[in-house]
């Protein structure tokens, strides 16, 4: 057992038609760390992703974040506990501007539905403090001159950073990143680990989904490898790599 997880999960099960997607005994995920979550195409890492952040329900288990129970939250309470995931930009998304996108961020759950919370009066009330928010991110991430583009204007690398500041609109205290480097250019991805990185200097846990492994090598302090919906192997990313579950999973999966 690690030193104050912030996450721990317990039998965790999620099955589509007969088919075990999760099937995960225990994880723990370390606190102030930058965690990988890795494994071949149809390993279940989404749907572990889904279930934990209560977007999808689990058939069986049990985990705490924070050390609190947290698998009855569901999406929009998990997000105010602060265990806040990035989502892929959707068509929607893709269709509102980038200051637009942050804004949605800052309830946590972005997604269509939550276009009618743009009308709500609290939220308005907030709007003022909310936009000052989004722009600081938006510097940070060097997207300010975009902040009146098209979301879907972007390109891959920034659509990445995009949604990683749109997660941090509502200060969570762990980020699930999901696929943070897939589809962006070698220079941007040496940018979007400096992000990472300083998350994690700044005292968040970060948790990401990956699959492929050589791309964790430089970024994370702890691997988690998953295959057909089990955890195979966990280690720091040095060692972990070559272990024969790992080698196997990943020379299966071709
Ligand atoms: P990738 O790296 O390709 O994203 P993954 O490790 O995230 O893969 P999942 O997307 O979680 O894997 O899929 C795990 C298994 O569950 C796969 O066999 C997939 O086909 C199945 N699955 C996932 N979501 C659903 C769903 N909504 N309905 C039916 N089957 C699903």
């Amino acid at each position: 057992p690690k030193a104050d997880p912030i996450l721990v999960a317990d039998d965790v099960t999620r099955a589509f038609g007969g088919i075990a997607a999760v099937d995960v005994a225990h994880l723990e995920v370390p606190r102030h760390a930058i965690t990988a979550l890795i494994g071949p195409n149809g390993a279940g890492k989404t749907t572990f992703f889904n279930v934990l952040t209560g977007f999808d329900r689990a058939d069986s288990g049990r985990w705490t974040f924070d050390g609190q129970p947290a698998e009855r939250l569901g999406a929009a309470r998990a997000a105010r506990a602060g265990m806040v995931r990035t989502f892929q930009l959707t068509k929607a998304l893709n269709r509102m501007s980038v200051l637009e996108n942050m804004r949605l961020g800052a309830s946590g759950q972005p997604g269509e539905k939550l276009a009618v919370a743009l009308a709500a009066p609290l939220w308005r009330r907030r709007e003022r403090e909310i936009t000052d928010k989004a722009m600081t991110l938006l510097e940070r991430f060097r997207l300010d001159a975009k902040k009146d583009d098209f979301a879907g204007s972007l390109s891959g690398g920034q659509r990445k950073l995009l949604e990683m500041a749109r997660a941090l609109m509502s200060d969570p205290k762990l980020i699930m990143l999901d696929e943070p480097m897939a589809g962006v250019n070698p220079a941007l991805t040496q940018s979007l680990l400096g992000h990472i990185r300083q998350l994690r200097d700044e005292g968040m846990t970060v948790l990401f989904v990956e699959h492929d492994m050589h791309m964790v090598r430089h970024v994370s302090d702890w691997v988690v490898v998953m295959a057909e919906g089990r955890i195979v192997a966990e280690g720091p990313a040095r060692t972990v790599m070559h272990e024969q579950a790992v080698v196997d999973a990943y020379l299966g999966a071709h």
